[in-house]
């Protein structure tokens, strides 16, 4: 039985969202925080298994949530780096076109993140090979002047430790809700717990977790499983920091890119394949008793929804090392099969899909109904908005609520 018998604010999820919500409830003066977490530590799931970039708002339709968080989430990340003596890596990145149908889609990035207020440039093959000498591209490229990297689990503890430290936070591990009683019960593995507001900041169970309350029927997630590769130790140095392709801008995923990380390896990925669990980070392992029923939504996508379908029919051969390699070797001058070996990490991104269009939800979704509030498509990049996103969150939909 949990010892926590009530709070005045109850956050399910020890991710980045429900972490940085607390720390944002802090700061708004609330003092009686419990946070539930079904693992036995923050960030086993999509918090700390993502590539760590902190992106600069690039890729997101101005007036959304995602372009109106992510730069300003960028800033205040780095921000907190700074003072908490995280690694923080100032890499910049540059977005290569493959040919020239690509180009146009450049210049309707260059449009968006103008329009987002980020610092960006288009550059020739001169400029590009300044800054990143190993990338290739077709004539022109973009470059993100404030992209970053940052270690995702160090900036998880340091948060962790920062909400305990302040004594008005309780982090109860190893819990999971299980459903809610009345409206103000919380029901969990280890107990009941009453709540004043509730948060649900569940990642990849944030639908079920919503359901349970009656919110957000016409929604639930779809699961992408995202593999990586890595470069050689000795073929690290081709790589200065990030690279990316143009991404299909109809879809929620950027393509295999490029990442030099805070300890100077080099990722490769990560892949957008539809996977079979919210967990699935194996080929069979986190495929549970629901699988049938996601499989059953995939092919409903499937069969309409043809953006999805052009994911399904790419990604998957992706397990294959030709094929994820052909995607790599498309950025980069003198890749060789060599330079590419295999790594353990991977990453599951949940993904809101709306049925009553049947499109994949391409904006964060927050929905408060009485004394619940919910955050239902927390995609990338929700880690890198977090902290500005957290602020939206706790000023629109809990402290000014109507
Ligand atoms: C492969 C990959 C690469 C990515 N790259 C980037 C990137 O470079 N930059 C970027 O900004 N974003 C990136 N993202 C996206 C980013 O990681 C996510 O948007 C963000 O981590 C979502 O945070 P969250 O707190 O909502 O979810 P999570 O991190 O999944 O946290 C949710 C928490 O809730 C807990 N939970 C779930 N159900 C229950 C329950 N019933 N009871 C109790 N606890 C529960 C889970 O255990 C988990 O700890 C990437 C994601 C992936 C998967």
């Amino acid at each position: 039985m949990v010892a926590v018998k009530g709070a005045e604010i109850l956050i399910c999820g020890a991710g980045i969202i429900g972490l940085t919500v607390a720390r944002q409830l802090l700061k708004d003066g609330y003092k009686d925080i419990v946070i539930i977490e079904k693992e036995d530590a923050p960030g086993r799931h999509a918090s700390g298994r993502n590539s760590g970039v902190l992106h600069a708002g690039v890729y997101y339709m101005p007036d959304t949530l995602r372009a109106k968080s992510c730069l300003r989430g960028n800033m205040l990340m780095k921000e907190y780096c700074r003072e908490r003596g995280l690694p923080l890596f100032e890499s910049g990145k540059v977005i290569v076109a493959k040919n020239e149908t690509e180009i146009p889609i450049l210049k309707e990035l260059l449009k968006r993140a103008t329009a987002n207020g980020a610092r960006v440039e288009l550059i020739d093959e001169r400029q590009l090979n300044e800054i990143e000498p190993a990338a290739k591209t077709c004539a022109t490229a973009l470059y993100s002047y404030d992209t970053a990297v940052v270690d995702p689990k160090a900036v998880l503890m340091a948060l962790y430790d920062d909400l305990l430290k302040t004594g008005k936070v309780t982090i109860i591990k190893n819990t999971q809700f299980k459903g809610v009683r009345g409206s103000a019960t919380c029901m969990t593995t280890n107990g009941a717990i009453a709540f004043g507001t509730f948060i649900n900041a569940a990642g990849a169970y944030s639908d079920k977790v919503a359901h349970a309350f009656g919110v957000g029927s016409q929604y639930s997630l779809v699961p992408f499983k995202g593999i990586y590769r890595k470069l050689r130790p000795d073929s690290v140095s081709m790589i200065r920091g990030s690279i990316y392709p143009v991404p299909d801008i109809r879809n929620p995923f950027l393509g295999v890119h490029f990442t030099r990380g805070i300890d100077g390896s080099v990722y490769l990925g990560p892949t957008a394949i539809p996977a079979l669990g919210r967990e699935n980070y194996g080929i069979l392992k986190g495929i549970d008793s629901e699988a049938l029923e996601i499989l059953r939504r995939e092919l409903v996508l499937f069969s309409e929804n043809p953006k999805f379908r052009e994911v399904a029919f790419t990604e998957p051969k992706k397990y294959l090392f030709k094929y994820f390699f052909e995607d790599a070797r498309v950025l980069v001058k003198d890749l060789e099969p060599k330079d590419v070996v295999p790594s353990d990490k991977a990453g599951v991104r949940p993904q809101l899909v709306d049925w009553k269009t049947k499109e994949l939800v391409t904006d964060f979704i927050v929905v408060k109904d009485g004394n619940s509030v919910h955050v239902l498509n927390s995609i990338s990049p929700a880690f890198t908005s977090s902290m500005d996103f957290a602020r939206v969150i706790v000023n629109n939909y809990i402290k000014n609520a109507a």
